[in-house]
Formats: structure tokens, C-alpha cells, sequence
């Protein structure tokens, strides 16, 4: 007998909702601001709580979750708990535990109470012998297949099971003998006998009880029965007088049967609200599914920057801020959809664009010798760090004959449009002066090694006295002063926008993307990077956003791009008018 939860639907491609229009409205916020209004609990606070289960690391559906949970309960006073839903031993680890803690506080969220249902599990047991002894529990000796196949589907009812209707006597005798560890692993369980013909199947006498002879994280050897998560969470909630419970839409059909169980323990009547379920395209939210590609070692471990978890994604160099903007905009709704990850990018681009220190860099350096700067000579431009916030001060960037700039800034033969640097051209050293390219060396293959110009003296700091105007700026680097760095660039960690859209036969990790990490170690970076700090966002000055990998050293810096400069959202919103997943 497994203890799972619901399992959440596949993505489904729906219209995001536009960051541009007004945050739709909030039936939850609604419904918590009625709730304050009519007293119903009294003079008692909002209480609610996030109650993960810690069998894996928090994703960014999770975020969503807990702002909803941690940011009502603040809205209106009120306090949250974050709740370990830790009911499947063996599955559940400490390190899941510490990670989700980390997370939460990472998002910006404090809880009240740090509560494990395992607290609970003394409570429990005696409201299961309470149900017992009022007839509302029974012990079944039919195996897990035979439960199965006595519950009926949607359209045909269920049987009662044989044991059904034990006396009270015995039921209570083979429950403790249960408890005591006298019956093997899935040789009974004790089941809530409810109505096998109810059109809910949640209904129809679910199990609430397992004998698992497993070490608990918390509780050691103290269990050998564990309560199934159904019969766990709501009195859990109950216990801790929580008003509000929100979770996503796939328990719903839950809902009566957590009701059930309080009206017949006569406890405090915990109400639950569902909502939707983020989905992202191209991204899997699933405990489960990411485990999967942890343990198979698609990626390298939970913090992956290309995965989907919150310490994923912060290792990669999002931003709180952004996260909390992003799911705020995103809205609540009782239907599941599926967010375009360009609205992701969106929020967490305009966060970065405002706080970013800029450097630059050439990723993939090509020389430029200039012909006419003095040989040995070398000097200083004071360059603002961020052009949107004065206050993070300038620096000093080297300059001398030889420079790095980008292969694709330069072209031999440019095609139409093409403004950058092309033999004959005139362009902007960013903050520097204006060249002008007049040859170029190759190597025995035929590539580009290096391009000669000249340079105008007279435009020192980027512009003209004469007011010539010229089409394009690029970045540079020295090359005397050059640092050299690792680069990871990451991409798409799916190929597909419904990661679930499979042939047949097909598994989802199946649409992995073979390219979702590119390495690049011929980089040359402007020096001022080398004191560059962890946790620091940069941009990459027309390339990128950037932060220190933490496996970066003083000694071999390694530089995550958190996301290329361009923004494929405005472009979506234009012209889709909200974003359906058009690329
Ligand atoms: P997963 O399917 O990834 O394992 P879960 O729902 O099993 O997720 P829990 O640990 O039970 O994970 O999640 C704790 C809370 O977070 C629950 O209340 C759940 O409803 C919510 N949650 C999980 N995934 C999402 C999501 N994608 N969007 C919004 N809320 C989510
Ligand atoms: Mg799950």
C-alpha cells in the first residue's frame, strides 16, 4: 500500500495571463477578507501553513504555494506554519528538510510554527481507536490489489469488502496487535468505513492505516503504522487550528473526506480552498520527476542551475524578488493552465536590469589591434557600475593596443544591416572611442585571427566633436588586462513547451534538451571581475546576466549566465496580446 497524494496533471497549454493587465482578482484574498469580516473564527488570527513533504527540494510551483500561504496570512495578520507532511518513511530525508527550510527563508517567508506531522502521529492513533469504537473504522485483511479491485471506477460503485464488518472487539484487538508489530508489511490496514457505493472515490472506505516496518526520520522504530497522508493532513491542519488550508486543485475531491474525518472527531473545523497549480512550459514541476533526473544524473544533483527548483534557480541567479513579482502576476484561479517561462524570464530580467553591476566581456573574443595606438601606452575609463542606479558607483576599466571584442561583432563580408564592425566601417568602443577596421589576418585554415583599425583620438570617451555619428557600439575588452573565466550557458532544460507531449512509448525525459548547458573557457573578461562576490548580479554588457558559480574559486572563477540580455516576452505579449505560448 502506497501513501501518495494526488498526482498533479500534465501541463496543459493555456493563455498566461498578460503581466501588463491588472492582477486578476483573488478569490482567496476574497474569501480570507469575508472570513475577518463576519468573525467567523471570532477574534482568532488567520492561521495557515505550507505543508510540503520532504521527498524532495522545493520547485517553483512550490513558490507559488507559499506565497499564497505565508503572504495572505500576512496580508491580514494572521501566521503561518510550515508543516512537514513527513507520513512516508523511506522516502523522506533530513536533507529534504533543511533545503525546504532554506527555501522558504530564501523566498522572504518566516513561519510561526515548525510543526511535523509526525508530532501528531500519539494524536492519531487515538482518534483512530476513537473511530473504531464508534464503528467508523474497520481492519481489512484483503491485500492492496484486492482493495483496488473492490473499489469500482467513476461509473460502477465499489464492494464492501469481507471484513467489513468486524465487531468493534475484534477490530480494536488486531489494530494494536498491528501497532505492537505482530503482522508483516501490506497484510492489513485499517480503512474508514464510510460508503463503498459513494460516487467520490475518496469516499468509498479509504485506507487510513499501513503497516510499514520502516525507520522513520524523527519518530526511529517507534511506528510500525503509519497514517496514510489523507487521513494525516486534515487533522493535522485541525490541530493546528489552521482557518485557511489552500492547496491546489487535485484535492478537491479530497475535501469531503478531510471534512468527514474532523465532523466525526467533533475537532476544530479547518476550511479548505484549492487553486491552481503552476505550470510552467518547458519545465517539469514534479518532486517525483526531478528526482528521476537527479538520480539518473541528467543533471548534476537538486541545484542544478538548469533545474526547476528553487535552489536551482537561485544558484543560477534569480532573484527573490522576481519570483514573488512573477507568481503575484501570475494570479490565482480554479482552473490549471500553463504559464509561459518567457513571463518567468520577463520579471526576473527587470529585477536584474535595475540591480546588476555591468562589466564586459568578450564571450568568444576575437583580437582587434589598434594600428595607431601608441605601443606599451595605457589608460583608464571611469565607467558608471549601473547606468539605473548611481549609487553603485563607477570603475576604472583598462585600455590599451590590444583588445578583445566579439566574433559577431565583426564581419569580412556583413550582410545587409549589418552595422557593427566590417572592413571600411566606423563603430563605438563603448565608453572608448570610434575605430575604424581596415584588414584582417587569418590563420592557415582561413579563420578571422585578428582585425587591425585605427583609431580617432579625438572621440576619446565615445563620441565625436565633429558630430559624426556612427551605427553601433560594441564591447571590448584589454587584452593585457584581461581575465580568463569558466562560462556556463544554459538553455531550455526541455525541448518541447508540454514536456509531457510524448509518441508513444515515449518517456518524458525524452524531450530532454542535449543542449541545455554549453561550457566556454576561452572567454576574456574586463579585471575588475576577479573581485566579482558571490551572490552579486552582473550584466554582462550586451551578452547577459551573470553571477559566481559556487563552484567558482578565486583561482578558476566559474560564471553562471542567469539569462541572455534578450526578452522574448515583450515580443510574446505584443503580439499575442497575453502569451500563448507562441515562440
Ligand atoms: P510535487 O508534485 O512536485 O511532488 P506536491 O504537491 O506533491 O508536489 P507537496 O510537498 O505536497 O508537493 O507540496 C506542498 C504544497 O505545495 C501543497 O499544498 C501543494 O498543493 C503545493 N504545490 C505543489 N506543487 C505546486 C505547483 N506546481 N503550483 C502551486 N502549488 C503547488
Ligand atoms: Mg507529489
Amino acid at each position: 500500500m502506497t501513501n501518495s497524494k494526488p498526482e498533479s496533471p500534465a501541463a496543459q497549454n493555456q493563455v498566461a495571463p498578460s503581466p501588463a493587465a491588472a492582477i486578476p482578482s483573488n478569490f482567496l484574498r476574497d474569501q480570507i477578507a469575508e472570513d475577518v469580516r463576519t468573525k467567523k473564527y471570532g477574534d482568532a488570527q488567520i492561521q495557515t501553513r505550507f505543508p510540503p513533504e520532504p521527498n524532495g527540494y522545493l520547485h517553483i510551483g512550490h513558490a507559488k504555494a507559499i506565497c499564497i500561504d505565508f503572504g495572505l496570512a500576512d496580508e491580514f495578520g494572521g501566521k503561518t506554519n510550515l508543516r512537514f507532511d513527513d507520513t512516508n518513511p523511506g522516502k523522506e530525508e533530513q536533507e529534504y528538510v533543511d533545503s525546504i527550510q532554506a527555501d522558504v527563508r530564501w523566498l522572504g517567508f518566516e513561519w510561526d510554527r515548525l510543526c511535523y506531522a509526525s508530532d501528531y502521529f500519539g494524536q492519531l492513533y487515538e482518534w483512530a481507536i476513537q473511530l473504531i469504537k464508534a464503528g467508523k473504522a474497520y481492519v481489512d485483511d484483503l491485500s492492496a490489489d484486492e482493495i483496488r479491485q473492490h473499489r469500482g471506477t467513476l461509473t460502477e460503485p465499489g464492494t464492501d469488502s469481507p471484513y467489513r464488518d468486524r465487531t468493534t472487539e475484534e477490530n480494536l484487538d488486531l489494530f494494536t496487535r498491528m501497532k505492537a508489530g505482530e503482522f508483516p508489511d501490506g497484510t492489513r490496514v485499517l480503512r474508514a468505513k464510510i460508503d463503498m457505493t459513494s460516487p467520490n472515490i475518496n469516499m468509498r472506505d479509504p485506507v487510513m492505516y499501513r503497516i510499514l516496518h520502516a525507520t522513520h526520520q524523527r519518530t526511529g522504530d517507534e511506528w510500525c503504522i503509519y497514517p496514510m497522508y489523507d487521513y494525516a493532513h486534515g487533522q493535522s491542519d485541525s490541530l493546528e487550528r489552521v482557518t485557511h488550508s489552500m492547496c491546489t486543485l487535485e484535492f478537491t475531491d479530497h475535501q469531503p473526506l478531510y471534512r468527514w474525518f474532523i465532523e466525526q472527531l467533533g475537532i476544530f473545523p479547518t476550511q479548505q480552498f484549492e487553486f491552481d497549480r503552476l505550470n510552467l512550459t518547458y519545465t517539469l514541476l514534479s518532486k517525483r520527476k526531478l528526482l528521476q533526473l537527479v538520480q539518473e544524473k541528467r543533471v548534476n544533483g537538486w541545484d542544478d542551475p538548469r533545474m526547476p527548483t528553487l535552489s536551482g534557480i537561485r544558484r543560477r541567479g534569480f532573484t527573490p524578488e522576481a519570483l514573488r513579482a512573477f507568481v503575484a502576476a501570475s494570479g490565482v484561479s480554479r482552473t490549471n493552465g500553463s504559464t509561459d517561462i518567457e513571463m518567468l524570464e520577463h520579471y526576473q530580467r527587470d529585477d536584474l536590469n535595475r540591480r546588476a553591476s555591468r562589466a564586459m566581456v568578450a564571450l568568444r573574443p576575437l583580437k582587434l589591434v589598434i594600428d595607431n595606438y601608441p605601443d606599451g601606452q595605457e589608460e583608464f575609463f571611469e565607467v558608471a557600475n549601473n547606468p539605473e542606479d548611481p549609487s553603485a558607483g563607477a570603475r576604472q576599466v583598462p585600455f590599451s593596443r590590444e583588445l578583445y571584442i566579439e566574433q559577431e561583432d565583426f564581419r569580412e563580408t556583413p550582410p545587409p544591416r549589418y552595422h557593427r564592425l566590417s572592413l571600411g566601417k566606423e563603430v563605438r568602443l563603448r565608453n572608448a572611442y570610434f575605430v575604424t577596421a581596415q584588414r584582417v589576418v587569418k590563420d592557415a585554415a582561413g579563420n578571422i585571427v585578428e582585425v587591425h583599425c585605427s583609431y580617432d583620438p579625438a572621440t576619446r570617451g565615445g563620441d565625436a566633436p565633429d558630430g559624426r555619428k556612427v551605427k553601433s557600439t560594441i564591447h571590448w575588452v584589454s587584452a593585457a588586462h584581461a581575465i580568463e573565466a569558466e562560462i556556463r550557458l544554459y538553455d531550455k532544460l526541455f525541448t518541447k513547451a508540454d514536456p509531457y507531449d510524448l509518441e508513444e512509448g515515449q518517456d518524458v525525459l525524452d524531450n530532454l534538451n542535449p543542449n541545455s548547458i554549453e561550457i566556454v573557457t576561452s572567454a576574456r573578461l574586463e579585471p575588475s571581475l576577479a573581485n566579482a562576490q558571490m551572490g552579486e548580479h552582473l550584466q554582462f554588457e550586451r551578452v547577459g546576466y551573470f553571477c559566481l558559480d559556487t563552484d567558482s574559486t578565486p583561482a578558476n572563477l566559474v560564471f553562471n549566465r542567469t539569462l541572455p540580455l534578450k526578452d522574448s516576452w515583450a515580443r510574446i505579449e505584443k503580439t499575442t496580446s497575453g502569451g500563448a505560448a507562441a515562440r
